[in-house]
């Protein structure tokens, strides 16, 4: 148990926690338009493409079929699925995006360096300065 709290500090004070808190705040802001998306567009598409209709001659999305006395609304599962893949396509793409803005940042500061080395008593130097500051050395 105190190893566990341990562990838990450690991941605490490094910072995920405040990543994975904003990742599941958005998360859920994207479950909800995602929610809607389905709700409010592709079942209706799908619902219009099977031609099912409910009693009030509204359609419904996929419906229901009766098996040995048990009801299966594969409508619903299916509302799931497509859910779950909208959600994961979203949440690839923002992985993705992230993936390449940070990986834009580390490149720059790779391929642009601010200081150098002084040849003669190896301390770090600023990049374009001819005269070391450690050593009074010229250089080139
Ligand atoms: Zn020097």
């Amino acid at each position: 148990m105190k190893k566990f709290v341990a562990e838990f500090k450690e991941f605490a004070l490094k910072g995920n926690v405040m990543d994975l808190a904003v990742g599941v705040i958005i998360g859920a802001a994207f479950q909800n338009i995602v929610t809607a998306l389905t709700s409010d567009f592709i079942t209706p598409l799908f619902a219009a493409l099977t031609g099912k209709t409910d009693e009030n001659g509204g359609i419904v999305i996929g419906g229901t079929f009766t098996f040995r006395g048990a009801t299966f609304n594969y409508g619903d599962f299916i509302s799931s699925i497509v859910n779950f893949v909208i959600m994961a396509f979203i949440l690839f793409l923002l992985i993705k995006g992230t993936n390449r803005l940070m990986s834009v940042g580390k490149k720059k500061e790779n391929t642009t360096p601010t200081t150098k080395m002084c040849p003669f008593c190896r301390s770090e130097v600023h990049i374009e300065a001819t005269k070391c500051p450690h050593c009074t050395s010229t250089i080139e």
